[in-house]
């Protein structure tokens, strides 16, 4: 070997070794760049974490929005709540807590079968009703078997002790990754509110990256009940996990009195 070479090689090795370790710190940088709702990764700088979060920024019809009855369009849409008691997994996934169901319970809508994946919960609201948020929102997403998806959202207000949620407090993960799988029963109808025929409805989009649109929107008008114990019980495992409102650039609200 030429002592050319040789100092080639010897060189290239110490710049490899003093820029390894500056290449994997930015490995794991990246790694632990993860959306949240304050910091350095808030809603408003979503888009820039990954090209596939683009529409969190660029998209037209995102959610959550503020509802307004006087500007809506009147609808009426038949339901058929086809929602079993069946065993479910609860999952702390870091941004929520996340109810999952397993196959067989179904949001009719007009005769459309959307099958319910999952549930979770948001506090304050994400959406709000004449510029008022609640103390919080349930999403039920559901979707079909030609992957449209349709969420209903039920308000959570402070008042009485919710007895169905109560339940489930001893299962819910309080660390993030958590996953409990315990075949808790769940009758997901009483966690919707008696009266179910009034509502709004809007086409908008995930309120969590990706952002992804094209989401049917079904918000109940009716809350239901959680006391303050049961909100302030969930703030200790998150604060505050709700987007902003976006601009409903020209979007039309229906409204079902
Ligand atoms: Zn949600």
């Amino acid at each position: 070997m030429s002592w050319k070479l040789n100092l080639y090689l010897k060189l290239t090795l110490i710049i490899m070794g003093a820029f390894t370790p500056f290449y994997l710190c930015l490995a794991e940088e990246n790694d632990s760049r993860h959306w949240d709702y304050g910091g350095t990764w808030n809603p408003t700088r979503w888009s820039e974490l990954k090209p596939e979060y683009a529409l969190c920024q660029q998209g037209r019809n995102q959610s959550p929005i503020n509802l307004v009855p006087h500007n809506a369009k009147p609808i009426s849409v038949s339901w058929e709540f086809k929602y079993r008691s069946i065993p479910v997994a609860i999952l702390n996934n870091g941004h929520t807590i996340e109810i999952e169901f397993k196959p067989g319970s179904y949001l009719l809508i007009d005769g459309n079968e959307y099958e319910l994946q999952q549930l979770h919960f948001h506090t304050p609201s994400e959406h709000t009703v004449m510029g008022k948020a609640s103390a919080g929102e349930l999403h039920l997403v559901h979707k079909t078997r030609d992957g449209k998806t349709a969420v209903l959202l039920v308000f959570l207000i402070e008042g009485k002790y919710n007895r169905v949620l109560g339940t489930l407090r001893e299962y819910i993960p309080r660390e993030k990754g958590e996953n409990q799988i315990k075949g808790v029963g769940l009758d997901v109808n009483e966690l919707l509110p008696a009266q179910r025929d009034s509502y709004y409805h809007y086409t908008g989009s995930l309120t969590t990256p990706p952002c992804t649109e094209g989401v049917n929107w079904y918000v109940m008008t009716a809350p239901i009940e959680v006391s303050s114990e049961q909100i302030e019980n969930f703030r200790q495992i998150y604060q505050v996990n709700a987007r902003p409102i976006q601009p409903l650039n020209g979007r039309v609200i229906y409204f079902k009195e």
